[in-house]
């Protein structure tokens, strides 16, 4: 084992194995129970929120992929399009390996069974994974410290951002974290949902001999940094749940649903008035407003 910690995006490129990662968090069926039991929990939530509970729509991004599709595979029945991205050009290239069908591309049909099972029918899991492999349109470089986040790529404003288990990797520290969340939160549809599940108190994970380090996120930073990129938390599950410590070193993990605020009139916000005359100053910026359901959504 080495004893260098990678911190830095930069690193990923030269240190990040796709198969290492793979073999060591998603081998599900046959890994380690911790492992699996996370999983599970991301399935379980990922199932409630695009099935059950009703996030649907035309477009989702997922930021920081990573080589994974486990995280799609609810979503791809809510959603019509589904953008993928990632900071490393060698997870890029493993995605496009299993969404192409390629030779060699990862086995996924241990977790596209459970998913399948938690929808009422594992037999269908290779409609499943067709279905996925047809929904996702576009395999991007992303770089979450920088803006524009994804680059010259043009894409529609989302209806739905999600992020696996990504910023706490790709932010060194909460700064980086706060600016990270404004940037995702930016991708979104005013009322859109940003959807993400977090490692929580995360030191460090190995992927095959390297560690990479992180950000160490309390459920309450979570929340607030959440609140602080303009969107409502309409859940935060937590759970006690930690990975094998030879893999990961962290405390619990975290599952957070949340709204992007409909946008803010500048003039109101910044104007200190009486409470009483906001009637009077909402009615003065009527003529703005393109239709009177922007009257009553305003913040
Ligand atoms: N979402 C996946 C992968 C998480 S691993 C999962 O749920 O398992 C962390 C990921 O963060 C890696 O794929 C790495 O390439 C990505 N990453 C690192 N720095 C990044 C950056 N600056 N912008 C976007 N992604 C980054």
């Amino acid at each position: 084992m080495e004893g260098k910690v990678y911190l830095r995006s930069e690193d990923y490129e030269q240190h990040f194995s796709p198969r290492d990662y793979l073999t060591t968090f998603y081998s599900f069926d046959s890994g380690m129970v911790a492992e699996r039991e996370i999983v599970k929990f991301s399935l379980q939530n990922l199932h409630q929120t695009f099935s059950a509970g009703g996030i649907k729509g035309d477009v989702l991004i997922d930021i920081g992929s990573g080589p994974t599709i486990y995280h799609l595979l609810s979503a791809c029945e809510a959603f019509r399009e589904i953008i993928v991205s990632d900071y490393t050009p060698q997870n890029l290239q493993e995605l496009q390996k299993w969404l192409k069908k390629e030779p060699g591309a990862y086995d996924w049909s241990a977790i596209v069974q459970h998913v399948c099972e938690l929808e009422g029918d594992r037999s269908k899991w290779q409609e499943k994974e067709a279905k996925l492999q047809r929904t996702v349109t576009h395999v991007l470089k992303c770089d979450v410290t920088k803006t524009p986040l994804l680059g010259s790529a043009q894409v529609p404003l989302a209806d739905c951002v999600l992020t696996c288990l990504a910023m706490e990797c790709a932010c060194p520290d909460l700064e980086t974290y706060q600016a990270a969340l404004c940037r995702l939160a930016g991708l979104l549809k005013p009322g859109g949902h940003l959807v993400t599940m977090v490692t929580l108190r995360f030191q460090h994970y190995m992927v095959g001999p390297k560690k990479f380090a992180g950000v160490y996120l309390e459920k309450e930073t979570v929340e607030k940094a959440v609140q602080n990129a303009g969107c409502q938390v309409l859940k935060c599950s937590c759970v006690p749940l930690s990975y094998s410590q030879a893999y990961c070193v962290n405390d619990g993990m975290c599952f957070v649903v949340a709204r992007k605020k409909p946008q803010c009139l500048k003039p109101l916000a910044d104007k200190s008035l009486p409470w009483g005359s906001y009637g009077k100053h909402l009615k003065s910026l009527a003529p703005q407003l393109s239709n009177t359901d922007h009257v009553a959504s305003i913040c």
